[in-house]
């Protein structure tokens, strides 16, 4: 840094119009003529309430059960049969009767998973060697574990002090779900947890929305592509980058635009040539710069917002809104997020992806928030709900969390280093070492 600019570098106010909050502004109300900055819970909650509303842009396509990995479902499954189909044992060991106390028990059989017993209904006094996965024999209402017997060659002796209670290790048929039961709703993301259970019910393809394509455009003078030599004063756009990496990994289909020169004709051109997109994500151009002018072009071109600035820090001067419905054209769905990169990642992740799961047909979308415990104090900017770049380290104890230190919202080594943000709540006074506290997930 040149050592002159070093004593100048915070505060310096540049060319701020009083139009728009700046990402770097202390805690104010917005100026006049611009509405008022919302909470960030507020803010949350209109972007919630505007995607409960929004439906998929397109009609459900079927795809086999292994493509449909991170997809929605459009469809609801239900339960071919019951699950499971009979009593199962859980266990290796031997499938008894009742409380049999420590009488040695005849051995009569053996049943394997896949295989159903076939011989006379067990009697009290005798056993029938059963493995995980089999099916219950007629008779028996109880499985002692193969650890808790002696084992003889035509006998079992129970072990004195490991009782059995009628139904131990046994899973009742359909005690997870009756046949025409719903299993997963429609709106349902699919994990692997979700493909699983759907294979259980024979489910090969399945019904899933269309994974909506997303216009991304990064403004700004300054920018060249990641491929182009920047000038000495150039840099390149990296955010478009993530917010393409953001909108695959929450289920769209990123269509990334070059980058806009920040003049009201480039920006309009590129903003119409992607109407026809269900949701539009702008980087840059939000704040209250001269060149700042992406929120005037939208309202010359008809948009209408929930909001213009929200009590954040990173990502205060970020944009939520809506070109309506015109002609053949569908509403547009629009996030100005501010073009500093951990304002770009932190504003699309707590207000453009829950956006973009619900008209990817997922019910509900919200950020993930966890907690940890802080491993040193941070300060605190009354006012202003702060999303800083963090490590989290999580061990079987539980997770703890560290700030990775950054030179503000610019820095995309320190957003790089992190995992997580530390939330910083506007309330707290201080915020020490030991404090447990929310992290927004990435
Ligand atoms: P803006 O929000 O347009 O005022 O930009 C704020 C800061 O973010 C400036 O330092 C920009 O150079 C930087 N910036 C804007 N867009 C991008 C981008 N696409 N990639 C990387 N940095 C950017
Ligand atoms: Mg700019």
């Amino acid at each position: 840094m040149n050592p002159a600019l070093r004593d100048h570098a915070i505060g310096c106010g540049g060319h701020a119009s009083p139009r728009r909050p700046r990402d770097t502004d202390n805690v104010t109300d917005s100026k006049p003529g611009t509405s008022p900055l919302l909470h960030c819970a507020q803010a949350l909650r209109l972007v919630a309430d505007h995607a409960h509303a929004t439906v998929p842009p397109g009609p459900p396509v079927q795809v086999p059960l292994d493509a449909a990995l991170n997809r929605v479902l459009a469809q609801p499954l239900h339960a071919d049969r019951d699950q499971p189909p009979f009593d199962r044992s859980t266990r290796d060991g031997y499938a008894v009767r009742g409380e049999v106390g420590q009488q040695p028990l005849h051995l009569i059989g053996s049943i394997r998973a896949g295989e159903q017993w076939t011989g006379p209904a067990l009697q009290p006094g005798q056993a029938i060697e059963i493995m995980t996965g089999a099916p219950i024999p007629q008779g028996a209402d109880a499985v002692r574990m193969l650890e808790h017997v002696d084992r003889g060659e035509n006998t079992v002796k129970p072990l004195p002090d490991k009782p059995l209670r009628p139904g131990e290790n046994i899973v009742p048929r359909a005690a997870e779900a009756c046949a025409g039961d719903l299993v997963l709703p429609a709106g349902t993301r699919l994990g692997a947890a979700e493909l699983a259970l759907a294979a259980s019910i024979g489910a090969a393809t399945l019904q899933v929305w269309p994974q909506p394509i997303v216009a991304i455009l990064s403004t700004g003078d300054e920018l060249v592509g990641v491929a182009d030599t920047p000038g000495p004063m150039q840099i390149r756009n990296s955010n478009s980058h993530c917010l393409a990496a953001l909108v695959r990994s929450n289920g769209g289909d990123p269509h990334t635009l070059p980058p806009v020169a920040d003049t009201r004709e480039a920006l309009e051109q590129a903003i119409a040539s992607v109407r026809s997109t269900p949701l539009l994500l702008l980087s840059g151009g939000v704040s209250a710069g001269k060149y700042d002018l992406v929120e005037e072009v939208l309202l010359n071109m008809g948009a209408q917002f929930f909001f213009t600035g929200v009590k954040i820090q990173p990502g205060k001067p970020a944009v939520f809104g809506r070109i309506p419905a015109i002609g053949n054209l569908p509403a547009q769905w629009i996030f100005g997020l501010p073009g500093n990169p951990v304002s770009t990642q932190v504003t699309a992740t707590l207000f453009a992806m829950p956006m973009l799961r619900a008209l990817a047909g997922e019910t509900a979308p919200a950020p993930v928030f966890a907690n940890a415990t802080l491993t040193e104090a941070v300060a605190v900017r009354p006012g202003l709900t702060r999303f800083l770049p963090a490590h989290m380290q999580s061990t079987l104890e539980g997770a703890t969390v560290r700030p990775t230190g950054w030179q503000g919202s610019g820095d995309l080594h320190s957003n790089a280093r992190a995992n997580c943000y530390l939330v910083v709540p506007p309330t707290a006074e201080t915020l020490p070492a030991g404090a447990n506290v929310t992290l927004l997930l990435r």
